[in-house]
């Protein structure tokens, strides 16, 4: 079994076909933690997850979607869903312009406040920011969960610096089809497989080599693969060890 750790089952762009999708992800026995960027996509994360058996859902507001208020009261019931296992994504975006730094920051820093208080580890998006997501998280401890358990770095495309200081903080790094675009080698030769996380950020992301245009959970296996080669081991080792670090973040 192969966790996905970062998908978007719920967007539009599976609405013609997501139960082919899905059946084709059972078959290969993947599992997938479907993401929310919004309300309206958080729940719909939730409800599919309610749905199928192997789906959990991370619910939260992505920066880039600031403009729309945080309604922390409405997170909050959405969690009461066993299958909610992480807040997320969130955090900081300063790639996409024009955006207003301190209404991202205001806005992360509640739901890293909503994930301590539900003990729940969180999903994060980080572009053009790692060095004020690093301060953040330094000075914003997620005391409550246990070490490790903070949350996962995902789509890293960051320095193999900045890495070591997320790894250091008690974070894992999510591996995507990125990495055919983005070189991220060292990163991935460097930092110890059991801090590292498979994603497909579906339909987003589509890894080099894959048949289609639009990613899904079955193309995880040429991330596997291109991870197995840069650090010398086999595809079946990244694929369960990886596996087992989702399972111990994410409590499923
Ligand atoms: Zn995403």
């Amino acid at each position: 079994m192969i966790i996905d750790t970062h998908s978007h089952l719920q967007f539009d762009a599976f609405d013609a076909d997501r139960d082919q999708v899905i059946k084709r992800m059972l078959a290969e026995n993947i599992q997938c933690i479907n993401v929310g960027c919004s309300l309206d996509s958080s729940k719909k994360a939730v409800a599919l997850a309610e749905k199928h058996e192997g789906f959990y859902a991370a619910i939260g507001l992505h920066p880039t979607d600031a403009g729309e208020p945080f309604d922390v009261a409405q997170y909050r019931a959405l969690a009461q869903s066993k299958k909610v296992v992480a807040i997320g994504e969130i955090g900081l975006d300063f790639f996409h312009k024009p955006y207003d730094e301190q209404k991202q920051k205001d806005i992360f820093l509640q739901q890293l406040a909503l994930a301590e208080e539900l003990n729940l580890p969180v999903i994060i998006h980080c572009r053009a920011a790692h060095e004020q997501m690093i301060e953040i998280l330094r000075n914003q401890k997620l005391a409550r969960l246990p070490a490790g358990r903070q949350g996962v770095i995902h789509c890293f495309t960051g320095t193999l610096e900045q890495a070591q200081k997320y790894v250091e903080l008690g974070f894992y790094l999510g591996i995507g089809g990125i990495i055919f675009k983005f070189n991220i080698d060292k990163v991935i030769q460097e930092t110890p497989l059991a801090k590292l996380l498979i994603e497909t950020d579906c339909p987003f992301l589509t890894p080099a080599g894959a048949p289609e245009k639009r990613n899904e959970p079955i193309f995880m296996k040429y991330t596997i693969e291109k991870i197995a080669q840069l650090k010398n081991i086999s595809p079946e080792m990244v694929a369960s060890a990886t596996t087992e670090n989702a399972k111990k973040l994410f409590g499923v």
